[in-house]
């Protein structure tokens, strides 16, 4: 941690406008971490407003506050406007502004405000004046628990400002059960349980809501792009955007779909390659010692975690597959 909580609640009493980002492609950490913190800084009478670089997916639209979320690349301007007038800018589940795309990246490192960073990824870069950074956490939303915790408002916690610290914690945890999660992580749940918050809902919306696309998607990913490679235990799909748009190419309908590959009975890493506009998208994710975040970083410019990575492919689709299928022999060498 640097600096103190007195520090940060001060320079949050004094400011006259706060900003919340998190990072592109935002999945249920980012989304429920800001929205968190988005509704605890209202009731503490503070004028907040969320920016995130691109369009959360419609699977999370549920969620109390989302109509207020303003997305960079859809309205830089104001975005811009925003970010320059903040005198505090939280960073949330990101720890370099490459997470957030070039203009935002850039306008947030040029941006003189107080800066937060709340995260759990390794290495953070030097881009903020209070950090509360904690790779062993399992969720950034266990860190904005900690974090209200902190300036000693425990008591402000309630089911609204719980729905985003639950659905943070539920996502980034594979449902609580990834090496992650500690004992804390179940207390928190048991806290915001008992201020109210409808825990079934929140799964319920999460998970048992899905487009006919979308499991046509997963039947097609599973029946005929699901395999195994030869003599090592990595199991991949790969969708190319032509039958992506074929069947459901919206943002997060292929969130989990490399979790299947991993379930594959022996199976100790899995891939997801998925054809983006420019740019290709991998998804890895490991059982136990294997760690994905390094082979990411080394091949794929990317990072995350021990058992859960990304990274980016600026070749072509087949190419990025081809390279993907001789580094890996490599890595299990
Ligand atoms: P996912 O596979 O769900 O997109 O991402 C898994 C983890 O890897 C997340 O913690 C995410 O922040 C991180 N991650 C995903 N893509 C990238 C990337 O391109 N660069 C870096 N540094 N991390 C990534």
């Amino acid at each position: 941690m640097k600096n103190t909580f007195e520090e940060v609640e001060r320079k949050l009493v004094n400011a006259s406008s706060v900003v919340i980002t998190s990072h592109q492609s935002p999945d249920g950490d980012a989304v429920g971490s800001s929205l968190a913190l988005y509704h605890y800084l209202l009731k503490k009478g503070i004028k907040v407003a969320v920016i995130l670089p691109d369009k959360f997916p419609p699977f999370l639209k549920w969620m109390g506050g989302t109509e207020q979320i303003k997305t960079f690349d859809e309205d830089p301007a104001s975005c811009n406007h925003l970010i320059d007038q903040a005198d505090v800018l939280f960073i949330l589940d990101y720890n370099d502004p490459k997470r957030v795309g070039e203009d935002m990246g850039r306008s947030i490192t040029n941006s003189s405000a107080y800066k937060v960073m709340i995260d759990h990824h390794l290495n953070p870069t030097d881009m903020a004046n209070w950090m509360m950074s904690d790779t062993n956490s399992c969720s950034t939303a266990q860190l904005i628990y900690e974090f209200v915790c902190g300036l000693r408002d425990e008591e402000k916690m309630d089911s609204q400002i719980g729905e985003g610290i639950y659905t943070g914690l539920v996502t980034d945890s594979g449902s609580f059960r990834f090496p992650s999660v500690d004992a804390r992580t179940h207390e928190i749940a048991a806290a915001l349980i008992r201020k109210g918050l409808n825990h079934s809902r929140i799964h319920e919306s999460l998970f048992d809501v899905n487009s006919l696309n979308r499991l046509k998607l997963l039947g097609y990913s599973l029946s005929e792009k699901l395999k195994v490679l030869p003599n090592i235990p990595v199991a991949v799909i790969y969708l190319s955007k032509k039958e992506l748009d074929e069947l459901d190419n919206q943002k997060g309908s292929t969130e989990g779909l490399v979790n299947y590959a991993l379930s594959v009975e022996g199976i100790q890493m899995a891939a997801f390659i998925k054809e983006d506009v420019n740019k290709v998208k991998l998804s890895f994710r490991s059982k136990g010692d294997v760690a994905v975040n390094e082979f990411s970083a080394k091949h794929f410019s990317g990072g995350g975690h021990k058992n859960a990575a990304g990274g980016v492919s600026f070749d072509s689709f087949d190419e990025t597959i081809k390279k993907f299928e001789n580094v890996i022999y490599e890595f299990w060498k």
